[in-house]
């Protein structure tokens, strides 16, 4: 099962890839997971994002599309994978197809951003793996701990309230054309962001033809 999770900065991309990568027992390919570890161990990668992501601005296109060869290529992609974050272009879109990648399903996360802006003040992500988390709805066990891995949870830079208008404007502006892209090839589904962690999981599952 080869996935593309689109939808707007805050839709809920990476809590619903963790759910689903669990169950279909794939991979979770997260471009801003990987460009903010880059950042971490500063790496030629991660010190040509930086200013980029501090900014709420796209990455270049072709540092992304090299991130991606590059995961796609090993073995544990062999069974399938679920891209959360990518192509945020058209040109990543093209390159993911000229490479001769194979999608199952393209599911966006549909929402307004009048939420996006509530729920982003409230994110916390693990410094240590990445995974989401929300103070009220979707609270980690203990506070500030990372329930997968024991890391410390923190608030991203790029989650301040004038970065998320910049990240929200890039998103219509650059991403959401891509539904379009998707839809003409016949594998676009739209599911509601604004429910339930567990209902969207649920939802995502019946798009994608997949027993809970
Ligand atoms: P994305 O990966 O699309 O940027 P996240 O998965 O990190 O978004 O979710 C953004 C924030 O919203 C996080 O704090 C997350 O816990 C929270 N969140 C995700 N899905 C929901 C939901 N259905 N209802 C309420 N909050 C949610
Ligand atoms: P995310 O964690 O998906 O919200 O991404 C955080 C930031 O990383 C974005 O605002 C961009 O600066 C950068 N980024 C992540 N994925 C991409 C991508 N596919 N194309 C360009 N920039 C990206």
């Amino acid at each position: 099962m080869n996935l593309i999770l689109l939808g707007a900065p805050g839709a809920g991309k990476g809590t619903q890839a963790e759910l689903i990568a669990k169950q279909l027992q794939i991979p979770t390919i997260s471009t801003g997971n990987i460009l903010r570890e880059a950042i971490k161990n500063q790496t030629p990668t991660g010190l040509k994002a930086k200013d980029f992501m501090d900014k709420g601005m796209l990455v270049p296109d072709d540092v992304i599309i090299g991130i991606v060869s590059e995961r796609l290529a090993q073995d544990d992609c062999k069974k399938g994978y679920i891209l959360d974050g990518v192509p945020r272009t058209a040109p990543q879109a093209q390159a993911l197809q000229d490479n001769g990648i194979e999608l199952d399903c393209v599911v966006s996360i549909e929402i307004d951003d009048a939420v996006i802006a509530r729920r982003m003040t409230g994110r916390r992500v693990c410094s240590a793996c990445g995974a989401s988390y929300h103070i009220t709805a979707n609270p980690p066990k203990a506070q500030g701990i990372c329930n997968a891995c024991s890391g410390e949870l923190v608030t991203r830079k790029d989650d301040v309230p004038e970065t998320v208008q910049n990240r929200l404007a890039v998103y219509h502006a650059e991403t959401e054309v891509l539904k379009d892209f998707y839809a003409k090839r016949g594998k676009l589904v739209l599911v509601n962001g604004d429910q339930p962690i567990a209902d969207a999981t649920r939802d995502i599952l019946a798009a994608i033809g997949v027993q809970p």
